[in-house]
């Protein structure tokens, strides 16, 4: 099941999609139908009340999609192409978690481009965009010229956190995952190394695009063996699968949560495959007009144009 978040009538909403092309508003399907008015009030309001809302939440979407398919809720069906898609949770509670160094062959194409040593870490390297680095799929990417000079991008598999803990042990990782999304870590290089901690140059607005959608967990059967791929401008930049991450999922969220409590609605990125534009000889950043597609087999595409 795929949630979408979008915009209508000036209100985000909160919807299922129906096929390739309908929504089921969540919003309004609550009001349209007797047997639903008897779901928890307030849960259907936004992605993060319904992460908030645990199983019961996802048995309830899962009804809805069940009564659409036989052909009810009729009212509450639309068009997705009449409505605009936001990010999945446009302003997370806090910052968005993410693994730098993740795939054998990204973190070898660094140490080419910079002429060192090559050394796989040991542990993850952990970083954060903020939330105001957020947006969705279809909204443009700043290209901040003036500042840098050197804006690339990267695919990665994100993770949105259902229910929360501390100290996850690996075979229990998977229980804590709501949902998977596509998120493009949009990184100003020149900015990364000048202030040699990262946050600054994977901090600035709109260099976080997220999205089209969630898809929930148990709809992926094996997030570990997907196919990832970007283009720019229709040309492949990155193409991989998340069965070459270095650490895994599992210990991604359980290395992560070692005396750090994640939260329900946290999202954790989960670090880029090779292709990327500073690695590139010669390289081939991000200009304006750009167009950026990033396609995760089983969840959909997410396009960001840079302006
Ligand atoms: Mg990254």
């Amino acid at each position: 099941m795929k949630l979408v978040t979008f915009e209508r009538d000036g209100l985000a909403h909160l919807g299922v999609l129906l096929g390739d092309d309908k929504l089921i508003d969540l919003q309004r399907a609550d009001r349209s139908d007797a047997k639903l008015a008897a779901s928890p009030a307030g849960m259907f309001e936004s992605l993060l009340s319904l992460i908030d809302a645990g199983e019961t939440g996802i048995k309830a979407v899962r009804e809805m999609e069940a009564l659409a398919n036989a052909g009810r809720l009729k009212e509450a069906i639309c068009d997705i192409a009449t409505v605009k898609i936001l990010a999945p949770i446009p302003r997370p509670r806090k910052n968005v978690f993410c693994v730098g160094r993740n795939y054998i062959e990204h973190v070898n194409e660094g140490y080419r481009a910079r002429g060192t040593e090559i050394k796989l870490p040991e542990y993850p390297q952990f970083f954060t965009k903020p939330p105001t680095a957020v947006i969705a799929h279809g909204a443009a990417i700043p290209r901040h010229a003036g500042l840098t000079d050197k804006l690339d991008y990267e695919i990665e598999l994100a993770l949105i956190i259902g229910r929360g803990g501390t100290n996850i042990p690996q075979d229990k990782a998977f229980d804590h995952i709501f949902g998977y999304t596509i998120l493009n870590d949009v990184t100003a290089r020149d900015l990364q190394r000048r202030h040699d901690q990262w946050f600054k140059g994977k901090g600035l607005d709109g260099t976080c695009p997220i999205g089209p959608w969630v898809v929930l967990r148990d709809d992926i059967p094996d997030a570990q063996s997907l196919d990832v791929e970007l283009r720019v401008n229709g040309e492949v930049r990155q193409s991989s699968n998340t069965r070459h991450m270095i650490f895994s999922i599992p210990r991604i969220i359980s290395e992560l949560s070692l005396g750090l409590t994640l939260e329900p609605g946290d999202i954790i990125a989960t670090g880029t495959p090779s292709g990327v534009g500073y690695a590139m000889e010669p390289p081939n950043l991000l200009k304006t007009g750009d167009v950026v597609t990033c396609r995760i087999e089983g969840i959909g595409t997410l396009e960001n144009h840079v302006v």
